[in-house]
């Protein structure tokens, strides 16, 4: 059995190692789709709509209305900080495959043991484009 759950935030990045338009600094409006697998309990439920957003919640407000920025795009961190704007400095360049990935390990970070087979994260960067990581548990 599977559920699924919608998060949405606005954020800025660029790509440092960008041919082309993506090396500017730039926002999109991102989504992400997180999917859980497991088996229902007794009560029906695979798990708590209200604790995957318990989970997700706070992930997604230390991204929203920041920007991503790679810890070695050097002169863009010393700016960010200087003009102290809401930033987030990670050590990937924020692709959309690498925020799927970056995601779904905060969340496994956060994540008490429930029976959960699998963790999908799949990250749209606009309306038709997305990047999909997940997490199995083999049991
Ligand atoms: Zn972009």
């Amino acid at each position: 059995m599977k559920i699924a759950k919608e998060f949405r935030w606005e954020m800025g990045h660029r790509l440092s190692f960008h041919d082309g338009k993506c090396i500017n600094l730039h926002g999109h409006s991102y989504k992400a789709l997180i999917e859980i697998e497991g088996d229902k309990d007794n009560n029906g439920m695979v798990l708590d709509y209200y604790e995957l957003k318990k989970w997700v919640k706070p992930v997604i407000e230390e991204l929203d209305h920041a920007f991503m920025v790679y810890e070695q795009d050097q002169q863009l961190v010393r700016i960010l900080k200087e003009i102290n704007s809401k930033h987030v400095i990670v050590d990937f360049e924020s692709t959309a495959e690498n925020i799927s990935e970056y995601l779904l390990n905060r969340i496994l970070q956060n994540k008490a043991e429930y029976n959960i087979r699998k963790v999908k994260v799949r990250v749209y960067e606009t309306e038709n484009t997305y990047a999909e990581t997940e997490y199995v548990r083999f049991s």
